[in-house]
């Protein structure tokens, strides 16, 4: 048995649509480390650019510090030897397709017998998976799962709406666009729409980069 796991290593994820409050959930984690006298390291993709590069911020405006890196295998040269905890927001960014990938980054922390904690969407605007933020689900010791409220009846929302000039955006629009409520809402299931949406497309797990078609029967 590998006996690095018996040295508190762990993986969390916080998952959820947009607005349903997964970075204020990563830095109450944070908070609630460094309280404990834990040293906590926090890491954001460069692209993501809604608030300052050093820092991570809430849509209800808390804020804890952070580095910008380009890649997720950058993370591995930033901890200390001291760092006891690492917590990743926007994680949907890090759908790279060259290894290291983020979830062998955080397999590689977690053996190391840090704790890490990633906060990201589970799902696109057109409600397809995120490969890498999946992946973690299924190895994670603990997934938190967040729900929003529907923009347009109130409901509890799983999904995120994408606008383009205020009307939901088309299928085949770019899959990352920086934002917030400008371009943003989340929406229930009943409320949410994808125009021009092929008919079949099913959520299937996907490699990086793959074709979306359903898998052939
Ligand atoms: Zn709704």
């Amino acid at each position: 048995m590998d006996k690095v796991y018996h040295r508190g290593g762990w993986i969390k994820v916080v998952t959820g649509p947009m607005f349903s409050g997964k970075t204020t959930e990563i830095i109450h984690h944070a908070q609630e480390a460094t309280g404990n006298g834990e040293k906590v390291k926090a890491f954001k993709h460069f692209q993501d650019t809604r608030c300052s590069p050093n820092r991570i911020g809430s849509h209800d405006h808390v804020f804890w510090k952070a580095v910008s890196v380009r890649a997720s295998s950058e993370i591995l040269d930033l901890i200390e030897s001291d760092t006891q905890m690492v917590a990743i927001d926007e994680g949907h960014f890090f759908e790279d397709g060259f290894p290291p990938l983020l979830t062998d980054i955080c397999e590689t922390l977690r053996k190391k017998g840090i704790k890490v904690i990633v906060a990201g969407c589970d799902l696109d605007f057109r409600v397809e998976p995120f490969h890498q933020m999946a992946l973690l689900q299924r190895l994670a010791e603990q997934v938190i799962q967040l729900k929003a409220r529907c923009t347009i009846c109130g409901a509890l929302a799983e999904y995120t709406q994408r606008l383009t000039d205020k009307q939901p955006s088309q299928y085949d629009e770019t899959r990352f666009k920086v934002g917030s409520s400008d371009i943003y809402e989340p929406h229930c299931k009943n409320c949410h729409v994808v125009p021009n949406k092929p008919p079949g497309k099913r959520l299937v797990a996907l490699a990086p980069n793959e074709d979306i078609s359903p898998p052939p029967r």
